[in-house]
C-alpha cells in the first residue's frame, strides 16, 4: 500500500474564498503560537504542546477542535526539524483530517471546516484525478493558496497495489546522473539533455547571484521554476515508458529507496544536489502514480550493495565497480555496464533483502549489447560460462 496525493483545483465562490482566507490566517496564527509554546517549553512533543495551549488556541483563533489539533501537529512537525526551528508559518495553507474534511464522489465535491462553518466546494478535476479518487475514502488533505491566488487541495489517498508476487517478474530501475534511469534490460534514459539545460541555468544563476539585486532574485526564482518544469516533463516521459513496458510485459516495477541516490550523486554544489534530489524524488513519484493507476505492482528496495554485487556469481565487493560506468566482477570476471548491473540487482529485489535469490545467468546480463556489455575472459571459475 502506498499513499498518494491527488492535487485538485478548488472552485470557490467569493464567500468561500473569504472563509478559507480567514481560516488560513487563523490556522497560521495558531501554528505560530504553538511553535512559540514549544520553544518556550523546549519541546517538539505534540502531546506536551497540546496540553498547554489547545483550549487557548481554540478560544483565541476561533478554530474548531480538529483544526486546532492539526495546527499543533504542524507546529510539532516544524519544531522537530532543526533547520526549521526558526521558521514561521505563513497564512497560505490548512491541514485537514477525516473529522474536518470529507470527499463526496457523487458530485466530486469536498466539505471543509472553516472558522465560518462548513463549506462544500466543487473540485475542478480531470479523468486522471477521477480514476485515483473514485470509490476511495481519503483521510486527510491539505488546502493551499498559490501566489497567483488559486486554491488547491491535495487529497491523500491510500492505494492498494497488487501483492508483489515474484512470479510476475520485475523491471529494475537504477537512477543516476549520466543516465537518469537505466533498466535491467539495458534500456537507458540519458541525462545529457537535462545536464546541458542544467548547466545553462547554472551559468545564468551564478551571474544573477553575483548581481544580488532584488530584480535578480526574482528572475532566479522564475528560473528555478522553469528548470523544474523542464525536468518534470522529461520525468513524465521516462515514467510513462517504464510503466508502459511493465504493463506490456505484465511485470512490476522496482526502484531503489531514495537514500540510495547518494551513491551516484557526488556533486559539490548544494544547489545542484538539491535539484538532483528533487528530480529523483519527482521521477519516483511519477512512476508510483502511473503504477497505481494501472494496477502495476510497485516496490522500493534497499539500495545497499546493488552497485557492488555481481548478478551472475553473487560476489559482492566495492572494487567490483571499477568506475562510474564500468562493472568488473573480481571473482568471475563478468564485465558489464555498472548501471545495468545495478538495475538487474534492483529487479532481483536488492542485494540486502534478497541475498539468497537465484542469480541471473550471463546471457541475461549481456543481452543489452548496445549499453557496452561485453564478455571478458574469465580469470576464475570458467564453469560459469563466461568464456572469451
Ligand atoms: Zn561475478
Amino acid at each position: 500500500m502506498q499513499t498518494l496525493t491527488v492535487k485538485c483545483k478548488l472552485v470557490l465562490s467569493k464567500e468561500q474564498r473569504e472563509a478559507l482566507d480567514t481560516t488560513m490566517r487563523a490556522f497560521a496564527a495558531a501554528c505560530n503560537d504553538a511553535i512559540a509554546v514549544g520553544r518556550r517549553l523546549n519541546t517538539a512533543s505534540n502531546i506536551r504542546i497540546h496540553r498547554v495551549c489547545y483550549s487557548d488556541l481554540r478560544a483565541r483563533h476561533g478554530l474548531t477542535a480538529n483544526l486546532a489539533v492539526r495546527a499543533i501537529a504542524r507546529a510539532a512537525g516544524i519544531l522537530k526539524v532543526k533547520k526549521r526551528q526558526c521558521s514561521t508559518v505563513r497564512p497560505t495553507s490548512i491541514d485537514y483530517d477525516a473529522r474536518i474534511f470529507s470527499f463526496r464522489e457523487a458530485d466530486w465535491t469536498v466539505s471543509l471546516s472553516t472558522v465560518q462553518g462548513r463549506i462544500r466546494v466543487p473540485l475542478h478535476i480531470g479523468d486522471y484525478q477521477r480514476t485515483l479518487l473514485g470509490s476511495r475514502k481519503p483521510t486527510s488533505a491539505v488546502v493551499w493558496k498559490t501566489r497567483q491566488g488559486d486554491y488547491y487541495i491535495g487529497i491523500h489517498i491510500n492505494v492498494e497495489t497488487p501483492p508483489p508476487e515474484d512470479e510476475h517478474g520485475w523491471i529494475g530501475v537504477d537512477l543516476g546522473i549520466v543516465n537518469i534511469a537505466t533498466l535491467d534490460d539495458g534500456t537507458a534514459f540519458s541525462g545529457d539533455q537535462i545536464e546541458r539545460v542544467r548547466a545553462r541555468y547554472e551559468r545564468t544563476r551564478r551571474s544573477l547571484q553575483r548581481k544580488g539585486t532584488r530584480g535578480a532574485k526574482r528572475v532566479l526564482k522564475r528560473l528555478s521554476g522553469r528548470e523544474r518544469r523542464f525536468q518534470q516533463a522529461i520525468n513524465h516521459t521516462i515514467s510513462r515508458r517504464i510503466v508502459d513496458r511493465a504493463i506490456a510485459e505484465g511485470k512490476g516495477v522496482r526502484l531503489e529507496d531514495l537514500s540510495g541516490i547518494r551513491k551516484s550523486v557526488r556533486v559539490r554544489k548544494s544547489q545542484r544536489r538539491r535539484i538532483h534530489r528533487w528530480a529523483f524524488y519527482d521521477l519516483r513519484i511519477k512512476i508510483a502514480y502511473k503504477c497505481a493507476l494501472a494496477g502495476v505492482p510497485f516496490e522500493l528496495i534497499d539500495p545497499r550493495y546493488t552497485s557492488q554485487r555481481c548478478p551472475v556469481c553473487g560476489h559482492t565487493e566495492r572494487a567490483n565497480r571499477k568506475s562510474q560506468s564500468k562493472f568488473v566482477c573480481r571473482s568471475c570476471g563478468l564485465e558489464a555496464n555498472a548501471d545495468v548491473v545495478g538495475a538487474i540487482n534492483i529487479a532481483l529485489g536488492g542485494a540486502v533483502n534478497h541475498p539468497e535469490v537465484a542469480l541471473v545467468d550471463v546471457e541475461t546480463v549481456l543481452h543489452g549489447q548496445d549499453t557496452g556489455l561485453r564478455r571478458r575472459a574469465a580469470t576464475s571459475p570458467p564453469s560459469l560460462g563466461v568464456g572469451s
